[in-house]
């Protein structure tokens, strides 16, 4: 059994994690952060197909028992190793909750450079469907980025660079992970934490098993930020049943069409345009699949589709993003129940229509357009605040605390790491505080 003692104890290492682990270290306290998955960043395999499934839980062919394929990267910098490099402000609720996240939202856009691409690298094809959406009345706007264009990179990768950006352009949560290094953090990769360890309604530490060795360490604080998955299970193994009971995945679906002799947006950054209807509860955004995921995702819809993928280099993709409810559960093991509720079919079903009208704009043939099966890569909600949290992201373990995306009292039907980031800077600076305002 190994053994190691420390202040704090970060689990995970996605844009939670990691920005706690930073900010905690470079306060001068001591942290530990394991990471179940390893630091793929100069693999060989890092940013291709194989990869992606090595990277991913169940080979990215992870479902719901309703059917729903759910993506959840797990290595060093968490599920930023294969975003989209997309941000989003904090949306106004969490004031609601007794969080302002606008300050560390607003930090982290100067520190990072967050801004949209410039005219010419949003892509010829993607601008041409915002164009068409606005003309059908939307507000579309220049998607924000996690990009540093200082990087000497054509971004000709496509959406390919959501198999993993080898070129360093998108920000990733590793970096964090580095910079925590640096000032002073432990990290230890491939080592899977079980359970929180707690006496007397405090926790202690946790234990778990680090290549197949079982380690324990004992900490002042704990700080579970092992994302919308990882994080119920975790907790519903250390004596919180209820973590876990209802999520959202910010359903996501893309509406393909076939663009006729034009380029389609396949090879261009992926979603450099959005457009977010709130009435409506989803966000729309200019998306291909890559090359070799096209097949696979359509075949899902049925044999007929994958037959559409000589086409692939000519296909308008739009990507819709749902506000789902709260529903389903993570249940033990990690085993997921999540489909749509009748209102979520209801507004997915009208959003399917205005991408439609938007494709046929744009000049693709009625009877060439359809719809993908239904996705999942935003797994949230699962331990809210103001719910199984106080304002302060504490369990009802005391020291225990959560900062991921389950923490979210809702869907966000938007890019989640911006406020996740945010999060993390709010909660290491109360624990750096000593847990005072
Ligand atoms: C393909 C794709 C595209 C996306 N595009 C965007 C985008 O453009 N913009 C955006 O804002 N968001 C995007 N997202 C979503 C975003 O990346 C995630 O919502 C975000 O990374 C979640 O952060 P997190 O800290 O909650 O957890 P994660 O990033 O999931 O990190 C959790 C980490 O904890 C580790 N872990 C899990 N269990 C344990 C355990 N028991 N012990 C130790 N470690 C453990 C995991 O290995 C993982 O590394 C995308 C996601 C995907 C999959």
């Amino acid at each position: 059994m190994l053994f190691a003692e420390t202040e704090f104890v970060v689990i995970g290492s996605g844009p939670g994690g990691a920005t706690v682990a930073r900010q905690l270290a470079r306060a001068g306290r001591q942290v530990l952060l394991l990471e179940r998955g390893r630091d793929w960043r100069t693999h060989p395999l890092y940013g291709t197909y194989p990869g992606a499934m090595l990277y991913t839980n169940g080979a990215s062919f992870l479902y719901s028992r309703e059917g729903i394929n759910i993506i959840q990267p797990m290595m060093l910098g968490g599920a930023t190793g294969m975003y989209c490099g997309c941000a989003t402000r904090p949306q106004p609720f969490w004031h609601e909750y007794g969080l302002n996240l606008d300050p560390y939202a607003e930090q982290t856009i100067q520190e990072l450079g967050i801004a949209p691409l410039p005219p010419e690298q949003r892509g010829r094809a993607s601008t041409r469907l915002a164009e068409c959406g606005s003309e059908l009345g939307g507000a579309w706007q220049p998607q924000d980025k996690f990009f540093r264009l200082d990087q000497g990179c054509a971004l000709d990768c496509g959406a390919k660079c959501m198999l993993g950006c080898r070129c360093g352009v998108k920000w990733n949560a590793a970096t964090y992970v580095d910079e925590a290094v640096a000032a002073g953090c432990q990290v230890w990769t491939q080592a899977k934490v079980e359970r929180v360890l707690s006496e007397g309604g405090v926790a202690y530490g946790v234990s778990g098993i680090r290549r197949g060795q079982p380690f324990q360490v004992r900490a002042k604080g704990v700080i579970a930020a092992a994302g919308g998955i990882g994080t119920p299970v975790l907790l519903q193994n250390s004596g919180l049943p209820q973590a876990g009971q209802g999520m959202t995945l910010d359903t996501t679906v893309i509406v393909y069409g076939h663009a006729g002799k034009e380029k389609g947006n396949g090879l261009e950054p992926p979603m450099t345009w959005s457009y977010a209807d709130d009435e409506l509860g989803v966000m729309y955004s200019t998306l291909v699949d890559p090359w070799l995921m096209y097949p696979i995702i359509t075949l899902l819809k049925g044999p007929a589709y994958p037959l559409t993928w000589y086409r692939w280099g000519r296909t308008y993709g739009v990507m819709i993003k749902l506000h789902d409810e709260i529903s389903g559960q993570v249940g033990q093991r990690g085993r997921i129940h999540k489909g749509l509720t009748p209102n979520d079919q209801s507004k997915l079903a009208q959003a399917e229509q205005y991408a439609r009208q938007l494709l046929i704009r744009a000049g693709c043939s009625p009877d060439t357009i359809f719809a993908t099966p239904a996705r999942g890569t935003h797994p949230s909600g699962t331990v809210r605040v103001g719910q199984m949290l106080s304002p302060q992201l504490e369990t009802e373990i005391q020291n225990l605390y959560v900062c991921d995306a389950s923490v979210f009292p809702r869907a966000l039907a938007r890019p989640t790491v911006l406020t996740i980031i945010a999060l993390g800077h709010y909660l290491s600076e109360w624990l750096a505080g000593g847990g005072e305002q």
